[in-house]
């Protein structure tokens, strides 16, 4: 393992030096190339400009070879270049390397320039080249009155960087290089430790508070200030986290103290009742073993919610999944409580669309609904009304369960999901509620994919809308 910082230092590096070998390899090259060319080009202009020259002798001699050709000599010296004139048969007119000629290492080429001698580039003029010591030879013919007269070799030194004010400027060029190396290595540990400051303090806070997190500690939570998207969504998950976590464990110790509550009550009126009896303060008579024996109902159907509530919470539940027509079950479920609603006289209306189909357990979806009824006659009073809606709508199945009863205090509205939660716990237990169905009702809805949703104003009434994806409206049966 290694740290960020000495990563990040490394990495810099890295590709600092490959950036600056790459721009030194590049700008070498390239400079040889394109200086080799201009340097063989202004020689070989040079070359004719000399070869001119000694044309223009040989005019001025009539054609013939004599001592004013010595000029040549300080030429070629004054340019660092050997030149030897040859008759047609080989014979050695004039050499100035054996007249003491200067020794080269003047870059040639560039001395001729601007001079007023010869007339420039030839093109096509046939030359060989040699090479003898330091040395590269050309040779080139000499013409008077358009005839061949003599040839001229003219040796320039053979590098191309020959002169040492050039080779310097290479030297000095590549010394820079080697100091803007030494620079941008500087530049870079330094911005390697800014870069690496700037993402490493955030991390390490963030890295702090997970700490806090796992230690129990949430209200030790840092503010991590950082520019950097990944860092910014980093600690914001750990925020969440947070957050969930102590949601989680709030629930689990409420849910601890509620299922202690739920059970003490009931649980200590049996034991009044029996230790009476067994005292012999009351006489066991069959009416008070009935309410011994509904505590014990209310107990077990407590114990069945829970156990049913956290199989399906905890994904154990097994959904028969069918094609169910809504419509149909939803119309069974009305009818079944017709009676029931008569006998409290709550008029129960079903506004049923045919045909919606959706895919589902269908003991299950009687559940959802069968809690969302009960709870429409637990909490309407006489001569309300209660209606049923079932329609399919942008590919939606939407069934409303409205009603005229008590409704829900704004402020109980976001929690009556939840375990144990009751609006008015006092009408609630007295109408036998635990504060569980609806719990159950959602856990279910979500089972099936589905999601339900509640509006309620205190004493006008309240409506439970369950929505599900349609399955294939279009086909009648399953
Ligand atoms: P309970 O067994 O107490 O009815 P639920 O989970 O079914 O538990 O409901 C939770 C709470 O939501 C109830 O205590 C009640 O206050 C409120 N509630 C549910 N349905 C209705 C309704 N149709 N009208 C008014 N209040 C309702």
């Amino acid at each position: 393992m290694i740290a960020i910082d000495r990563q990040l230092r490394r990495y810099f590096i890295l590709v600092t030096v490959i950036s600056v070998l790459v721009i030194f390899l590049l700008a070498n090259a390239g400079m040889n190339f394109f200086f080799t060319r201009y340097v063989r080009e202004s020689n070989l202009r040079s070359d004719n400009k000399v070869v001119s020259y000694i044309e223009d002798l040989y005019q001025a001699n009539n054609g013939t070879f004599n001592s004013s050709f010595h000029v040549l000599v300080p030429l070629a010296r004054g340019e660092g270049i050997e030149i030897r004139l040859k008759d047609l048969s080989g014979n050695v007119l004039l050499d100035t390397s054996a007249m003491g000629g200067m020794p080269w290492g003047n870059m040639s080429g560039r001395g001729m320039s601007g001079n007023g001698m010869g007339h420039g580039y030839r093109k096509g003029m046939e030359s060989r080249s040699w090479e003898k010591e330091d040395l590269l030879y050309r040779e080139y013919p000499v013409y008077f009155d358009s005839k061949k007269v003599a040839l001229v070799e003219i040796g320039r030194g053979k590098s191309v960087i020959s002169s040492a004010q050039d080779r310097s400027f290479f030297l000095t060029m590549n010394v820079l290089y080697i100091g803007a190396l030494f620079l941008a290595l500087v530049i870079a540990v330094f911005i390697s430790s800014y870069v690496s400051k700037k993402f490493l303090r955030p991390l390490l806070a963030v890295k702090r508070n997970i700490e806090s997190i796992a230690e129990n500690k949430h209200n030790r939570l840092e503010t991590v200030e950082s520019s950097t998207t990944e860092i910014h969504e980093l600690y914001r998950a750990t925020r969440e986290l947070s957050r969930t976590l102590q949601e989680q464990e709030n629930l689990r110790k409420r849910l601890t103290s509620d299922i202690a509550h739920e059970l003490r009550t009931p649980l200590a009126t049996l034991q009044s009742y029996l230790e009476a009896m067994i005292d012999g303060v009351w006489q066991p008579t069959p009416e008070r073993l009935s309410h011994c024996y509904d505590e014990i109902i209310r107990l077990t159907g407590l114990i069945n919610n829970l156990s049913e509530l956290s199989s399906i919470e905890s994904e154990e539940i097994l959904l028969n999944m069918t094609s169910v027509d809504l419509s149909k079950l939803m119309k069974n479920i009305v009818d079944t409580f017709q009676p029931m609603f008569k006998g409290k006289d709550i008029e129960l209306t079903g506004i049923i669309q045919e045909d919606v189909r959706i895919r589902g357990d269908a003991a299950r979806l009687n559940q959802i609904f069968v809690n969302l009824l009960s709870n429409a006659y637990k909490y309407t009073r006489e001569k309300g009304k209660v209606t049923v809606t079932v329609k399919a709508a942008q590919g939606k199945a939407v069934v409303e369960v409205s009603d005229t009863g008590i409704g829900i205090a704004a402020a109980d509205l976001p929690y009556i999901f939840e375990r144990f939660y009751r609006g008015d716990p006092s009408r609630s237990r007295e109408s036998g509620g635990s504060g569980i169905g609806l719990t159950i009702t959602k856990a279910l809805v979500e089972a099936h994919n589905g999601t339900i949703s509640v509006e309620s104003e205190p004493d006008k009434g309240t409506t439970f809308r369950v929505v599900f994806d349609l399955h294939n409206i279009f086909k009648s049966s399953s």
